[in-house]
């Protein structure tokens, strides 16, 4: 969709990533460490003042313990972080549990090391977890369950009750609970984020995944990292240490640096409320229904009414002759359910939103 609406110059609410720019300081941060002479690898697991600056950040956060010696591993974003720790854990024949629409990195990651994906479908309007349905699913050869709060693309969270049903299922069939929490960050309206990492109880089964694309507005840095027990982070770095080796230098000390001040990732909850409000606002007079939004940097919208076209066909159309590019939610799903629905990402100025509401409105 992104090309597409290069081609067609739409403005460009498909692909998630902020266009507004980023903190100087942070800039500066990573200048000064390039100037500095930090350039050459740093350790596989990650710079020891990163891993250091996470296990605070991790501890402020979640009231966890960590160590950054033996739990924190830097990654080359989120991606890397699911990639490293699905390819040390699943083997050919193992099942791992996924809920559509998920982010299209995961079953990949299953099916390359030879695990097989059990997609279960979450259901428009709350999108929550189909409990039954995923009793029904597990058996002895599910080794991991992934789960997203907040999720990309529905907006959704998870509850405390969630996870906690989530702990309990896992470590009654030792499950690995594999937990993308990249926008842990954006969440609104008086939500609170449920870390798998505050819950004590679920430290041998639990893996944490972040990014810092989605916390400082850097997605092109890629630059991540995981969290879990010292037993499972050893098998992870295993497979870390060949994919990535290690993570870019300069930025992992503008990052740790950058992470000493606390209310520079504290109030991005209240940042992007802002933003999912004023597309709200822009919304309004156009054909569509937005859906329930409390956490991510994205908007899923409702065309029922409107249209009769597939989602599919309706985004290529709204690109092509409106000008607008967004994601059909079908993409996301396995089987390709089509619910009529469409993902805008509202991580962008407000000129690109009032730009893009303007064309809305005329539908
Ligand atoms: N998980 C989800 C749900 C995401 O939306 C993304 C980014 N689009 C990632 C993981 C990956 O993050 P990164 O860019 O740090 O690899």
């Amino acid at each position: 969709m992104s090309a597409l609406a290069a081609e067609h110059g739409a403005i460009n609410l498909s692909q998630g990533f902020p266009d507004f720019d980023i903190d100087p300081e942070l800039i500066r941060l990573v200048n000064d460490a390039m100037l500095g002479g930090h350039n050459q690898y740093a350790p596989m697991p990650g710079l020891p003042a990163l891993r250091e600056a996470i296990a605070e950040v991790v501890l402020r956060t979640y009231n966890r313990d960590t160590n950054p010696q033996t739990e924190v591993t830097v990654t080359a974003g989120g991606t890397a972080a699911l990639y490293a720790a699905i390819t040390a854990l699943v083997r050919p024949g193992d099942e791992v549990i996924i809920f559509d629409p998920s982010y299209d990195s995961y079953s990949p990651a299953v099916r390359l090391n030879g695990g097989t994906p059990v997609h279960l479908n979450l259901l428009p309007p709350a999108f929550g977890i189909p409990w039954q349905q995923v009793e029904n699913a597990v058996n002895e050869k599910t080794r991991m369950i992934i789960v997203n709060t907040p999720h990309n693309p529905c907006g959704s969270v998870l509850s405390e009750d969630d996870m906690r049903r989530f702990g309990a299922l896992c470590r009654a069939h030792d499950i690995i609970l594999l937990s993308d929490e990249v926008y842990e960050r954006i969440i609104f309206d008086g939500k609170q984020h449920h870390s798998v990492l505050s819950f004590p109880d679920m430290k041998d089964h639990a893996i944490a995944v972040f990014s810092f694309g989605k916390t400082f507005h850097v997605t092109g840095w890629k630059t991540g990292y995981l969290v879990a027990s010292p037993e499972l982070t050893k098998e992870i770095r295993k497979s870390h240490q060949f994919i990535t080796f290690s993570v870019n230098t300069p930025m992992q000390h503008g990052i740790a640096a950058y992470l000493k001040e606390s209310s520079r990732y504290t109030s991005l909850g209240q940042f992007y409320q802002t933003k999912r409000d004023f597309f709200l606002e822009q919304l309004k007079g156009s054909p569509f229904t937005a859906l329930p939004c409390f956490g991510s940097y994205f908007q899923i919208v409702s065309f029922e009414g409107y249209s009769k076209e597939s989602d599919h066909e309706l985004a290529t159309r709204l690109t092509r002759e409106a000008g607008i590019a967004s994601i059909p939610v079908s993409a996301f799903y396995r089987d390709g359910s089509d619910h009529h629905l469409l993902r805008f990402c509202f991580a962008k100025r407000n000129e690109t939103l009032e730009a893009a509401g303007k064309i809305l409105r005329t539908l």
